[in-house]
């Protein structure tokens, strides 16, 4: 189980910092492996003399400190199950979950209370306590009052629920084994040590923050370098000064670093930094070629979901391609089928399908929808079925990412791949945004339409002549509506079923 994985670096990098807090304003904080594991054994006797035994839900509703580590660590340590909430939820967001997993525990900040009180009592039954970070000494007991259970791998770890970009968030279960397959694959793949340093400034409430971020560090025995949330001036200093060797983030992240780096004139030092990796989103190729020219670093793409935690990755020891995801990590399969499932001709477009100890064990309590995301093969095995659209390099197996399989835009009997709309819109000067999405139309079928966020002027039979030389007629935005933003999610994902409607 994953606590056997972390007891490994505990052991080994006892006096190690496991947790350095780097929160702009704030003193850093520091916290060794020892003191880390010892405070959550503390408080995973307290939590066991409360009641609290293998399967109990326990709702995570707390910001990037360390004392969110300590709680998770001592939470599964007892076989029960961690549901990180995403703090941006409000009341109906935290309602679904609350009433939809039913945990018999939620772990908070003070601060946070009132955000919490407003969610309809109705949808909170479950809930027996709260406990506040603040209260955590009194809620700890003595080490040797603690009878751990055991945990096995095939034991829920997790219910992460989805980002909700394409609707109503699920509860993804994922068992210590599903956890333990994406850590493993992650710390060959990318040559994870215990003298790494992760700057780490992704919300712990997602896939991405959590489980590459921090369960890899602690599983190598590596130090974070914890920012409480993204602050590019804060982390950009980091990135320059505090000696990190490893920094994860989303594709708008490293936009705005870059736009940071415009301040400073001078040709900046990061020849300390051995990867600077992205994930979550598309990251623009013009993204990775500006980065690469201001730092002389190419930004390692990966690709993974909650559902199956990590998928592909571009090699660590190159070569790194832009706008591709790599291959596939150690112990993942893939395949690429047309609508009937079947496997396309090599290089042909299809829906991407996973298969190995990463993916997980359905949604809670949802066999329906569980039953909808699998299929079978010839042999009887199952598959994950992604939602993504993508293609594969015949030589060097490399996949590009082509949007979901929802967001297809089928014209007159053509696809439209709205995400090559999208990268293409935003090369153009003062268009700084771009969503591309299907409208209704009763000759075609569908016709493609783009919401645009302009930084300067556009004069729109200008941008139309852009987009006929370089793109099929039907790929052309029949429409352009003007809007001074576009809905994106925690993770600066694009939240297309958000955008408004057009009559
Ligand atoms: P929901 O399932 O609730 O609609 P979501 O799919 O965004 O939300 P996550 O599990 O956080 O929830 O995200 C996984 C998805 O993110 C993938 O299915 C894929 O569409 C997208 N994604 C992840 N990494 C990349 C990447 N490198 N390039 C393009 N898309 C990516
Ligand atoms: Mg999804």
């Amino acid at each position: 189980n994953l606590h056997d994985l972390f007891a490994i670096a505990r052991h080994r990098a006892s006096h190690h910092v496991a947790i350095e807090t780097r929160s702009p304003g704030l003193p850093g904080h520091r916290l060794s492996y020892e003191e880390l594991f010892a405070q959550a054994d503390r408080l995973a006797a307290g939590l066991q003399r409360w009641g609290l035994g293998k399967g109990d839900r326990v709702a995570f509703y707390v910001g990037s400190r360390p004392e969110l580590v300590i709680a998770y660590l001592a939470v599964i340590r007892l076989g029960a199950i961690v549901v990180p909430m995403n703090l941006r939820y409000r009341r109906l967001e935290i309602g679904h979950i609350l009433s939809d997993c039913r945990p018999r525990l939620l772990i908070t900040e003070r601060d946070y209370l009132p955000i919490l009180e407003e969610v309809p009592p109705s949808q909170r039954t479950s809930l027996e306590a709260t406990l506040l970070l603040e209260d955590f000494p009194g809620w700890s007991a003595p080490v040797d009052s603690l009878d751990a259970p055991t945990v096995e791998g095939d034991d829920l770890a997790l219910i992460m629920y989805t980002s909700g970009t394409t609707g109503r968030s699920k509860g993804a279960m994922l068992s210590h084994n599903n956890v333990m397959a994406t850590v493993t694959g992650l710390l060959s793949a990318w040559g994870w040590q215990a003298e790494d340093r992760l700057l780490l400034c992704l919300p712990l409430f997602h896939v991405h923050g959590l489980i590459v971020g921090l369960h890899c560090a602690l599983a190598a025995g590596a130090t974070i370098l914890l920012h409480a949330h993204f602050d590019a001036a804060a982390v950009l200093d980091d990135l320059l000064h505090a000696n990190p060797t490893l920094f994860f983030a989303v594709p708008t992240i490293y936009v705005r670093l870059l736009q940071e780096m415009e301040r400073h004139p001078d040709p900046l030092d990061f020849s300390h930094m051995r990867l600077f990796c992205s994930g979550s989103a598309p990251l623009p190729p013009e993204v990775f070629v500006a980065f690469q020219d201001r730092t002389g670093h190419a930004i390692l793409e990966r690709y993974g979901m909650t559902e199956t935690g990590m998928n592909l990755s571009n090699p660590y020891a190159g070569p790194r391609r832009p706008g591709t995801v790599g291959t596939p990590l150690p112990g993942v399969s893939i395949r690429i089928v047309d609508a009937n499932l079947q496997d396309v001709a090599p290089g042909q477009e299809g829906e991407l399908l996973v298969r190995g100890s990463n993916v997980f064990q359905g949604y809670w309590q949802d066999p329906e929808k569980t039953a909808a995301s699998f299929c079978q093969d010839a042999q009887g095995r199952e598959w994950f079925r992604t939602g993504d659209l993508a293609r594969q390099d015949p030589d060097h197996g490399y996949v590009t990412l082509l949007g979901r399989r929802h967001e297809l835009i089928i014209s007159g009997g053509f696809n439209i791949y709205p995400r090559e709309i999208e990268e293409l819109l935003t090369t153009y000067p003062g268009l700084a945004e771009a969503a591309v999405v299907g409208e209704p139309h009763p000759e075609w079928g569908e016709v493609p339409v783009a919401y645009i966020v302009c930084t300067g002027e556009i004069n729109e039979a200008e941008l139309v002549a852009f987009c006929k030389g370089q793109l099929a007629g039907y790929k052309v935005p029949r429409r352009f509506y003007r809007v001074s933003t576009l809905p994106r999610n925690a993770m600066g994902k694009l939240q297309k079923h958000l955008l408004p409607r057009a009559d």
